[in-house]
């Protein structure tokens, strides 16, 4: 008798889904990059009980459209790509529609919903475990979205327990990963918010919809941060002739795909006494996209080490470089990104910072750059 039989459906779905949805930072990842994809220009996130008992992020974006009900929480189902080749231009966070169907699976999840036409009424969908949609009724809403998610991971026992143990860790990441999507996101109003238990609701942080990163993170971090930041422009001229470990994959490379990257953002002087006691606030992004950048992160801290050896930098990193020269679809929650030429990346980073550091006027503020 045949052993290799499949999975039946049902666990499949619980079982990739569990892959998306690793934590309390995916999912707030995701809805934040659903909002953002929709072109809203104020997102609101609330917490109940840290996000234990929920997590809700309303927007004022595009909305749903009432043909689209059917299948937005499907398996798959998604308005962003809809080919493998997409992918190298793609232009939005989301791409592989898995976010939604995977909350379906792992918590108790609704959407309220209005488009521009709807006039002050939405529709309150909700949904199967599997994603499809169970009933749809008519509630009293603006323009916008509002996708709410309870009791996380109800139905995995371990992580439930586990996300219990760690939550106010959880937490603090949390807030770190919306600290980063409020400072890139210009022009959009980020507000945060939290209640415990039966108390009020708490404003976190938030801020307006700024025309300048600075401003953004100095709403988030205070207006004294910002004064002890220096500009970060690196233009790093990435020649294939210039490093060995680039030829061989330069020949995955589309010739037309742009060699420059250009690294734009904010870096605390490298002053004694100016920089923080641990390397807390660090983020890295790549078009936008807030991600991990382990060996970008190293390169940075080595070179700022050598100038304040006992303190660590506040960086604000936005490198921009042609969609074709890298990939995000290498890990389910999509915050690895592989780097094409990696290695010659670090090489010139390094120099370009030392020149930064070599060249800023230690006693100039900011303001004055
Ligand atoms: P993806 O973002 O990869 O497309 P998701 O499961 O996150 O997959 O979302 C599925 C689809 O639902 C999206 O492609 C988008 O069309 C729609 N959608 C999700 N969130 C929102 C939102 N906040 N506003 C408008 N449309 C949304
Ligand atoms: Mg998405």
């Amino acid at each position: 008798m045949a052993t290799i039989k499949p999975i039946e459906g049902r666990s499949v779905h619980q079982i990739q889904s569990g892959q998306v949805i690793v934590d309390l930072c995916s999912v707030v990842k995701e809805l934040v990059e659903n909002s953002l994809d929709a072109r809203a220009t104020s997102i609101d996130v609330r917490f109940k009980n840290y996000g234990l008992d929920s997590i809700e992020v309303q927007d004022n974006g595009a909305g749903i459209a009432s043909e689209d009900f059917e299948t937005i929480a499907l398996k798959h189902y998604t308005s962003k790509l809809s080919n493998y080749a997409d992918l190298s231009t793609l232009q939005t966070f989301g791409f592989r529609g898995e976010a939604l169907s995977s909350l379906c699976a792992l918590s108790k999840f609704h959407i309220i919903t209005a488009r521009a036409s709807d006039g002050p009424k939405g529709t309150r969908l909700e949904f199967e475990p599997s994603g499809k949609l169970k009933e749809t009724s008519v509630v009293a809403s603006q323009k916008g979205t509002i996708v709410a998610v309870e009791n996380l991971f109800y139905n995995l026992p371990v992580r439930r327990r586990e996300l219990e143990k760690n939550i106010k860790r959880e937490y603090g990441k949390v807030l770190n990963l919306l600290h980063a999507y409020a400072c890139i996101s210009t022009g959009v109003r980020v507000a945060v918010s939290q209640q415990i238990s039966k108390g009020k609701k708490v404003v976190v942080f938030s801020t307006k919809a700024n025309t300048t990163t600075k401003e953004n993170i100095s709403q988030v971090y205070g207006a004294k941060t910002v004064l002890a930041l220096v500009p970060l422009d690196l233009k790093l001229e990435m020649n294939p002739l210039g490093g060995a470990a680039s030829s061989s994959v330069k020949a995955n490379i589309p010739d037309d795909t742009s060699r420059e990257v250009h690294i734009s953002g904010h870096i605390s002087r490298p002053v004694v006494g100016e920089g923080r006691s641990t390397p807390d606030r660090q983020m890295f992004f790549v078009n936008s996209r807030p991600c991990a950048l382990p060996q970008v992160t190293k390169a940075f801290n080595e070179v700022y080490k050598s100038y304040n050896v006992t303190q660590s930098a506040f960086i604000f990193a936005n490198l921009v470089m042609d969609t074709n020269a890298y990939d995000v679809n290498v890990s389910p929650d999509k915050r690895t990104i592989l780097l094409h030429d990696q290695s010659m990346l670090l090489e010139k980073l390094k120099e370009c910072l030392v020149d930064l550091f070599e060249n800023h006027d230690q006693s100039v503020p900011q303001s004055q750059f």
